[in-house]
């Protein structure tokens, strides 16, 4: 059985640190003794602890990490492990990178002797990662040596080797060759299980030279188990067996438990290859006892399976598959796939040849599930560092794809806001352009109202007399023209005409020139203004020129119209008019007629009315003043004609054509003038027909 070498793995290769104080010196010493000798190394710590644990940080540290693997070795793994927890919260109080990984790597140890192989390698891994950020040199390589060995330990040779040698090439840059001597060891060891064994001797030679060179017992002894395993393996028997004397004679010379033990498990294996089994049993026997003494379990297996492989080949079967099966139980309980597998190897023979081939084929069967399962493993890993390397591509490229999209997205987002700006400026333009139209409508249309309202006021100011506000004659002329006056019957059967009547004041101008042209303006409101109180609010009265008046009834009976014509000529008659001091009163003429005159068939047009209502006035003013003469209409019209009556009145009415009527005004008292009987109201047309 060939598993010497696995003694060797893990096994704590503390202390190269150069001393700089008297108990680093002393630490350093011992630490060859804490590997092979362990009790003896534990009563020297335990001399120095006082001074070690408050000494600088680097000094206990070291001897913390001594400590806890002299307890390893000693198999008290409980103690060994809090020591190494110890380690490790001081080196996180301490904020020290190096203590850190020291205590981690120490940590890994205990683990790995407690057969943790799993946390053993993780703790190992990062040990080595942190030792790799110090400048610390040794405890890089020693970080580097177990990460290395740990990568074996799983299957995975070459990173292992890769490791096995920057822990040889970096431990060469060292003055200390225990570091290197330890190096070029587990290199050896290493190419060893990878058969290559040409570069194992070369690389085991340098490693024995080293280990002479340090005058390290244990060194060379562990040189020389790595030789005995090289030498096995490369079908060199007579050297394995010089190699494993030798090295046994040096452990026992030390009184190096771990060595001795492994040392005989070792021998035990060399006579299984003779087929001495008595001898197997015996140096196996006495491996073990010593391997339970010092707790140290590998070796344990190992020589309970060598002792199985014995029973078998003595022909007690049943014994020693019984001591086989126990030896295996370590390797599958620390799930070390590698020396599963070979052991099974080798116990799927031994039972062949113990003619036990059901128990074989199973044992064979196994093994090839191991086999498949590391190669599955290994090509799974394989596939998983390709997978994730094409995964870390692909994502590369979608990132940039991402980006690049992002890049196109954000241009988008940039010109959707710009064109967003800018609908938003012409909404706001359009907004104000609204508002601004807005107001200018609203002015525009308090122009046009206000225009409107200038307007009736400019129509009714360009209606109006500004001195009386009567309407002027200009209305009159457009109202004329509008509206046309019929003749119309009341209810009762009397007949409802329209009437005209013109009023010039009399002898204004002398008016005007006693008292002056205020005074004469007095006046002309003064008329306005009776004018008003005399008539209807329906009647139209018009300020015809300077001191003339018209005023247009559009409805009255027939028979009224001259007691309107006297109602006229006294309401002004009788008005006193005061003015600075003087008292006076006026009196009008008037010219009437019933609007419209129809001579024949066809009623006069308004303007030839107001002309012979003009004619009238004129004979009120002939025949004396303040009296009201009236057309009542025609007779034998048909011997006349229009033009001949509006040529002269006074003759048409003297011919019989024109029926007159007079009304004279009263006097200055107000009483009607002499010679009016009981009225003042004349017919005329008989009289003056009379008096012809
Ligand atoms: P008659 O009885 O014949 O009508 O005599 P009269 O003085 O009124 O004669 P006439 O009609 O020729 O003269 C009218 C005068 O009235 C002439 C003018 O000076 C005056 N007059 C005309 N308009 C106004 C006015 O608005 N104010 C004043 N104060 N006088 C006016
Ligand atoms: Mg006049
Ligand atoms: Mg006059």
């Amino acid at each position: 059985m060939r598993m010497l070498a696995l003694a060797c793995i893990l096994s704590p290769v503390l202390a190269w640190g150069q001393g700089t104080s008297v108990l680093d010196a002393g630490i350093a010493e011992i630490r060859d003794q804490v590997r092979y000798v362990p009790e003896k190394a534990l009563v020297q710590l335990q001399k120095m602890e006082s001074a070690a644990r408050s000494a600088p940080p680097a000094t206990k540290a070291e001897f913390l990490a001594q400590l806890s693997s002299a307890r390893v070795k000693l198999g008290q793994k409980d103690i060994a492990l809090q020591l190494a927890e110890e380690l490790i919260a001081f080196g996180r109080a301490q904020g020290n990178t190096s203590i850190l990984a020291k205590g981690l790597l120490t940590k890994a140890y205990t683990v790995s002797a407690m057969t943790d192989a799993k946390s053993a390698h993780e703790l190992a891994f990062e040990a080595e990662k942190l030792a790799n950020q110090t400048q610390d040199i040794p405890l890089r390589v020693q970080a580097t040596i177990t990460s290395g060995q740990s990568y074996a330990e799983q299957g995975n040779f070459p990173v292992a080797l890769l490791k096995l040698q920057t822990a040889v090439e970096t431990a060469r840059q060292l003055d200390d060759l225990l570091p290197l001597a330890s190096a070029l060891n587990a290199l050896a060891s290493l190419y060893d299980r990878m058969k290559e064994y040409d570069k194992g001797w070369a690389v085991l030679e340098e490693a024995v030279q080293a280990a002479e060179k340090l005058n390290s017992p244990g060194r060379i002894a562990q040189a020389r188990q790595t030789e005995y395993v090289l030498a096995m393996d490369s079908e060199q028997p007579r050297r394995a067996l010089a190699a494993l004397q030798s090295a046994l004679e040096v452990a026992r010379k030390m009184g190096a438990k771990g060595l001795i033990a492994d040392t005989l498990v070792n021998m035990s294996d060399n006579y299984l290859k003779e087929r001495d089994y008595q001898r197997v049993v015996r140096y196996a026997s006495e491996s073990l006892a010593v391997a339970r003494e010092i707790g140290d379990a590998t070796t344990e297996a190992v020589a309970l399976i060598n002792i199985g492989q014995a029973y078998m080949g003595m022909g007690k079967t049943a014994e020693g598959k019984k001591n086989f099966e126990a030896g295996m139980a370590f390797y599958e309980k620390t799930n070390n796939k590698p020396e599963l597998q070979a052991v099974l190897l080798e116990y799927g023979q031994a039972l062949e040849r113990a003619g036990d081939f059901q128990g074989a084929i199973s044992a064979y069967h196994r093994e090839r599930d191991i086999t498949s399962a590391l190669f599955e493993k290994q090509r799974q890993k394989a596939i998983w560092e390709l997978q994730e390397k094409y995964e870390m591509e692909k994502k590369q490229r979608r990132i940039e794809l991402l980006s690049r999209e992002n890049q196109v997205k954000s241009a988008e987002i940039d010109n959707r806001r710009l064109q967003q700006r800018v609908w938003w400026l012409l909404a706001l333009v359009f907004a104000l352009a609204a508002t601004v139209v807005g107001l200018l409508y609203r002015k525009v249309r308090h122009a046009n109202a206000q225009l409107e309202v200038k307007n009736l006021e400019l129509k009714a100011q360009s209606s109006l007399d500004p001195l009386t506000s009567l309407y002027n004659r200009r209305h009159f002329q457009e109202y004329m023209r509008a509206h046309n006056c019929v003749e119309r019957r009341g209810t009762g059967g009397e007949d409802i005409v329209g009437a005209l009547f013109l009023l010039d004041v009399d002898h204004f101008k002398h008016i005007n020139d006693t008292y002056g042209h205020a005074a004469g303006d007095i006046v002309l409101k003064m008329i306005a203004e009776n004018l008003r109180v005399a008539l209807r609010e329906t009647d139209m009265i018009v300020r015809w020129g300077g001191e003339e008046f018209l005023a247009f009834l559009p409805a009255i009976p027939r028979n009224g119209v001259d007691e309107v014509a006297r109602r006229i000529l006294t309401t002004i008659s009788s008005q006193q008019i005061e003015y600075q001091n003087h008292t006076f009163s006026v009196n009008v003429s008037v010219g009437f007629a019933p609007f419209p005159l129809i001579p024949a068939d066809t009623p006069l047009p308004w303007e030839r009315a107001v002309n012979l209502v003009d004619m009238a006035l004129y004979l009120a003013k002939a025949h004396g003043r303040n009296r009201a003469y009236g057309v009542r209409g025609f007779d034998n019209f048909k011997d006349t004609s229009m033009e001949a009556i509006e040529q002269d009145l006074e003759r048409a009415w003297r011919a019989g054509f024109v029926d007159l009527s007079v009304v004279l005004g009263g006097t200055p008292d107000g009483t009607p003038p002499a010679g009016a009987h009981g009225s003042n109201v004349v017919p005329l047309k008989s009289a003056f027909k009379a008096g012809n």
